[in-house]
């Protein structure tokens, strides 16, 4: 069943990546990272002086290079499930993961017209069959999807493992300031007007703040053997 669309929806740093590519690698299938594409959009507006020092974001100018096709973001996956994300010609996979993109990627994403560009390119890389992780998968994405997961974990929970992840990246960052900006996007997420973070209401609830990825496989395996006849372990 290499068609299948698992949507996997949740607040930040909730572990929806690792748990998403271990599916993909799994089953087989595609993994896309939605977010991903909303930081390489953020990347291109910082690179562009689109995004001012305070966090004004030029959205005329933005907006004029979308229609003009100046963003040029692909994507490759691999086998082992994971993704690499290319601006133009160049690998941005490790730079969109930075503590700037992080801080304004939110505000990008709330604006209508850049939603609607991430939107088009995930429709047309993912319609075949997926895993894909966002934050509006199984409510505007792919509202048809196979299989809807909503993810949730203690705020500080995910801080600490996001600050572990840049650490492992070579970056120094206070859990503080990585708390904050969780909690940030959480709220910005949560309150936007189009298309905002929430569950599905046929989404399954996966609250990971305990548990390993091997446990998350195995409580997954259970819902994928009693609704597909197919198991993950
Ligand atoms: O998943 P990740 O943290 O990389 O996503 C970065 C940001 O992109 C999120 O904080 C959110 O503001 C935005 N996003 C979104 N809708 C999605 C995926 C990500 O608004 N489907």
């Amino acid at each position: 069943m290499t068609n299948i669309i698992i949507a996997i929806d949740g607040y930040s740093s909730t572990g929806k990546g690792t748990f998403a590519m271990e599916i993909a690698r799994r089953l087989g299938i595609l993994y896309l990272d939605s977010g991903a594409l909303y930081r390489t959009v953020t990347l291109y507006a910082l690179q562009n002086g689109e995004i001012e020092w305070n966090g004004a974001i030029l959205d005329r100018r933005l907006q004029e290079d979308i229609i003009l096709g100046k963003i040029d973001i692909s994507v490759m996956s691999k086998a082992d499930g994971t993704m690499r994300v290319f601006l133009g010609d160049e690998d941005v996979s490790g730079r969109i993961r930075e503590l700037e993109v992080a801080r304004n990627v939110s505000a990008i994403a709330t604006l209508p017209f850049v939603r609607n560009f991430v939107d088009e390119q995930l429709h047309r890389l993912g319609s075949k069959g997926c895993v894909m992780d966002g934050r509006d998968i199984g409510t505007a994405v792919f509202p048809n999807a196979d299989l809807k997961i909503f993810m949730t974990a203690d705020a500080e929970i995910r801080a600490q493992r996001r600050v572990l992840q840049m650490e492992q990246a070579g970056q120094h960052p206070s859990f503080e300031e990585v708390l904050k900006n969780v909690q940030e996007r959480d709220y910005i997420d949560s309150h936007r007007a189009m298309n905002p973070l929430r569950k599905a209401d046929d989404a399954i609830v996966l609250d990971n703040s305990h548990m390993t990825v091997e446990e998350q496989m195995v409580w997954l395996d259970g819902i994928l053997r009693e609704r597909f006849n197919i198991g993950i372990l």
